[in-house]
């Protein structure tokens, strides 16, 4: 660019001493340079108009305008820069909208939202599985268009590790799991996956289960009710009958134990059984609780406390909390050893409400602590024989848990104890009014 400016400087120079020489050469140098001067004037404001209007419609024309000297290299050098321009454009353009065909193309439904939720694009399936429209929804607030409560708190919430299951506001059939990504600033990437077959399949699953366990329910009844008959009048037996009658009366025992747990978990986990939202005076519950497993603990004379610290009571429904706290308890008493300390303890603070059960028992190797609330999962199942277990009370106390908006953790070392803490959401803490006015 130095190069083609002195260039130029020397050829405007010439030129100028051209036009002086020229007046000289008629007796008037001034006029001569005075005419020089206003023809380049003229020129460079020409030069000007036409790069102006170039660059009003640079892509009129494939061709850069022709010119001398240095506006020749700048109409040339604004040309390349251009034409590069227009290469990249028309290749991210491309790109995009190959990712959209490809994003098209997916059976899962995606939507691209600013921060505030405003609508910014989706694709065909969105729009088959959601009933979205693009004329009419085009920077819409999704939560306007997905009216249930529960995607708006999961939107605003920014807590996207679980996904969100919800019928399709637009065909309730569908049966839609929502998950969501944050990228850009706060931006939002909402993947909705047609779940509808899963849901059935886990649908007919549980109707099986609860089928199957109704169903056995009444001859096992039978069963048990003849084989006690038979244990309270073992005398009157032959010997060699006696020893059969017990077990057997002790395996139907177990049998319509397993069966009535099922039935429970089935119903708490398809909602048949509606969460009562009534206040629990969790302090009375647990201290029931408490004794019922004094008397379980019977010859092992555990030693069972209970502190309570916070003076909160608990919005939920009090027979399944009492299924859920009394599995906790009664599993500390059959997997702690004799003489040994079970503490529960109920507690409020900033983040909700807290019931622990801890106790100085056998403990839990690691691997096997994700797995303990999977149905009829157990850490040692040698172990699990003696306390006459079902294997679904922690899927009964993590189903229930899900019903009250809550979580279980379990902190546990092998040989050192256990600690099972329900956690509950500060929504469902409700002031104990007795104790507050005392
Ligand atoms: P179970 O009827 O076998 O007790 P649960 O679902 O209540 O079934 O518990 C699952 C498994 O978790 C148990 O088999 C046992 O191995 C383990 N477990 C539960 N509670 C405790 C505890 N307090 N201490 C040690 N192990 C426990």
């Amino acid at each position: 660019m130095q190069q083609t400016w002195s260039r130029h400087l020397r050829y405007t120079l010439a030129g100028l001493a051209g036009a002086t020489l020229a007046g000289l050469y008629m007796g008037y140098p001034v006029y001569g340079l005075t005419a020089g001067l206003g023809i380049y004037v003229l020129w460079t404001l020409n030069q000007t108009r036409r790069l102006a209007q170039w660059l009003v419609e640079p892509d009129a024309t494939n061709e850069a305008p022709q010119s001398l000297g240095m506006w020749g290299d700048l109409f040339e050098k604004l040309h390349k820069l251009n034409q590069n321009y227009l290469h990249s454009r028309d290749r991210l353009r491309a790109r995009i909208d190959r990712i959209q065909e490809s994003t098209n193309a997916m059976r899962d439904g995606v939507i691209m939202t600013n921060a505030h939720g405003a609508m910014e694009w989706w694709n065909g399936s969105a729009e088959h599985l959601l009933g979205f429209r693009h004329n009419t929804d085009q920077g819409q607030y999704i939560y306007n268009l997905i009216r249930t409560p529960a995607f708006r708190s999961y939107f605003d919430a920014k807590n996207y590790h679980e996904p969100l299951e919800l019928h399709s506001p637009a065909k309730p059939h569908i049966h839609l799991q929502i998950q969501i990504s944050l990228f850009g600033e706060e931006d939002r990437l909402i993947m909705a996956k047609d779940v509808t077959r899963l849901h059935q399949l886990e649908q007919m699953r549980r109707d099986f289960v609860s089928n199957v366990s109704h169903e056995m329910r009444t001859p096992l009844t039978v069963i048990s009710g003849y084989l006690e008959t038979l244990v309270d009048n073992a005398d009157e037996l032959p010997a060699k009958w006696r020893r059969a009658v017990n077990t057997m009366a002790t395996q139907s025992f177990r049998m319509e134990t397993l069966i009535t747990d099922l039935i429970l978990l089935s119903r708490i986990e398809t909602g048949e059984q509606e969460v009562d939202d009534t206040t629990t005076d969790i302090d009375r519950l647990i201290q029931q609780i408490c004794q019922d497993a004094q008397t379980l603990s019977d010859q092992k004379q555990h030693e069972i406390t209970f502190k309570s610290i916070g003076g909160h009571q608990l919005k939920g429904d009090e027979k399944q909390l009492r299924s859920a706290f009394s599995n906790l308890v009664f599993n500390a008493v059959k997997y702690t050893p004799a003489q040994g300390r079970i503490t529960v303890s109920w507690f409020s603070n900033r983040e909700g409400g807290h019931l622990s059960v801890k106790d100085t028992g056998a403990g839990i190797e690691q691997v096997h602590i994700p797995r303990l609330t999977e149905r009829f999962y157990r850490a040692d199942p040698s172990r699990h024989k003696d306390t006459g277990g079902t294997g679904l009370g922690l899927a009964i106390v993590k189903h229930v848990l899900i019903n009250h908006d809550g979580n279980l953790e379990i902190l546990s070392r092998f040989g050192e104890g256990s600690e099972f803490i329900c956690h509950f959401p500060a929504e469902r803490l409700v002031v104990d009014s007795a104790e507050h006015q005392s």
